[in-house]
C-alpha cells in the first residue's frame, strides 16, 4: 500500500508556505495562541525549530502498531494540554528535547525504517511541529521512506489542521480523554477539549476508516481510539465508552489503558495520587463487555508501573549516541 505522504506529495508540497506562516502567528491547534514562534515560544512550548526528545523502536503501542519489530516512535517536545497526570511530563511539560533541522528529522525517519526496520513512523505529539514534519517527510520520501505514518495525538486538534494532517497520515492513534468539559478543564486545562476532540476523531474515522491490515495483522490504514482510565473518574470513562459506542458503533478499534501511574502534579492531587483499584478496573471491563465492542485492547492492571513510561534525553549527543553519531 502506497503511504499517503507519497500519494499526496504534490499537494503537500503546495501547502509548505501555509505551514511556514504558522511560525509567524500559530493557530495550528485549538489554543490558536498566535505566537510569533520566531521570537517567543507558543503555549505548547514550540518554537521556530522542531525539537525531539527521543526516537526508538517502541514495543508498547497496540499490537497492530508495534508488531514484532516495533513502532518507529519519534517523541516531539511540548504539548498543547496541561494534564496534571501526564505520563510523559518530562517531554510535554518540561519541554525536554533537542532542536533539529528538517534534514536531521528526515534522517531520523530513514534510520528508523532502514536500520531499526520499524513497521511505521509513529509521530508522538506532532501537531505544533507540522511546519517541520511535512517537509521532512517529503525529503525522506525522496530518499526512500515508504512505511506508513502514524499520527499519535491527544485529540485536541482543529479540523483545519486535520485537513493537512490527513494528507500524510495513514493511521491515527488518537486519545479521547474526556466527555465532560468540567473534567477536561480541571485536569487538562482545556474545557473545550471534548468539543474539539470528538469532532477530530469523527473526521479521522470518516477519512481513514476502522482499519486495513496486512496478513501479519499490522495496521496499514485506520484509526485507533485510546482512552486512559483515571482513578476516581470511572463514571467519566463509562459515559465516554458508551458515547464512543453510540457514535461510532461496535467495530471501531478502541484501546482502553489502565496503566495510569501517579506522576507529575498528580502526586499532589489527592484524587489522582494512586493507581486504579481492582473494583474500578472491573467496572471498566464490565462496561466494555456490555457494550460489545468487537475490536480493541484493554491493558491488564499489572501495566501500571513507571517502568512503562519512556525516559527522555535532553542533549543532542545523547539523542544520537544510540546510533554512534
Ligand atoms: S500548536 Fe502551540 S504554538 Fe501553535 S497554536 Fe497551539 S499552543 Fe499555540
Amino acid at each position: 500500500m502506497v503511504p499517503r505522504y507519497i500519494k499526496n506529495r504534490e499537494r503537500l508540497r503546495a501547502l509548505l508556505p501555509e505551514l511556514k506562516r504558522h511560525l509567524e502567528g500559530c493557530s495550528l491547534c485549538p489554543r490558536r495562541c498566535q505566537a510569533d514562534r520566531r521570537v517567543i515560544k507558543g503555549l505548547c512550548g514550540a518554537g521556530d525549530q522542531t525539537a525531539v526528545a527521543l526516537f526508538q523502536p517502541f514495543f508498547y503501542e497496540e499490537p497492530p502498531i508495534s508488531g514484532g519489530r516495533g513502532a518507529g516512535n519519534v517523541f516531539f517536545s511540548g504539548c498543547n494540554l496541561t494534564c496534571l497526570f501526564c505520563q510523559n511530563y518530562e517531554i510535554s511539560h518540561k519541554h525536554r528535547g533537542v532542536s533539529l533541522s528538517i534534514e536531521e528529522l528526515a534522517d531520523i525517519f530513514l534510520r528508523l525504517q532502514n536500520e531499526d526496520r520499524t513497521h511505521n513512523i509513529n509521530l508522538v505529539s506532532p501537531t505544533a511541529h507540522l511546519p517541520f514534519i511535512v517537509p521532512a517527510l517529503l525529503l525522506a520520501a525522496e530518499q526512500g521512506l515508504n512505511i506508513p505514518v502514524v499520527y499519535n495525538t491527544n485529540g485536541y486538534e482543529t479540523l483545519e489542521s486535520l485537513e493537512i494532517i490527513a494528507l500524510f497520515t495513514d493511521i491515527f492513534l488518537s486519545d479521547l480523554k474526556y466527555i465532560s468539559s468540567e473534567s477536561s478543564g480541571e485536569l487538562s486545562g482545556a474545557a473545550d477539549y471534548p468539543h474539539f476532540a470528538w469532532k477530530a476523531v469523527e473526521k479521522m474515522i470518516a477519512g481513514n476508516g476502522f482499519g486495513l491490515f496486512t496478513d501479519e495483522g499490522l495496521m496499514q490504514e485506520g484509526v485507533i481510539i485510546r482512552h486512559l482510565v483515571l482513578p476516581g473518574y470511572i463514571e467519566e470513562s463509562i459515559r465516554l465508552l458508551e458515547e464512543i459506542r453510540r457514535c461510532f458503533g461496535k467495530y471501531v478499534p478502541v484501546s482502553v489503558m489502565s496503566q495510569y501511574t501517579p506522576v507529575w502534579k498528580a502526586k499532589d492531587t489527592p484524587s489522582l495520587n494512586r493507581p486504579l483499584n481492582e473494583k474500578e478496573y472491573q467496572r471498566i471491563i464490565t462496561t466494555i463487555e456490555k457494550l460489545e465492542f468487537e475490536n480493541g485492547w484493554v491493558q491488564g492492571l499489572e501495566s501500571s508501573t513507571e517502568e512503562y513510561i519512556p525516559h527522555f534525553f535532553s542533549e543532542k549527543v545523547q539523542l544520537f549516541e544510540r546510533k554512534g553519531v
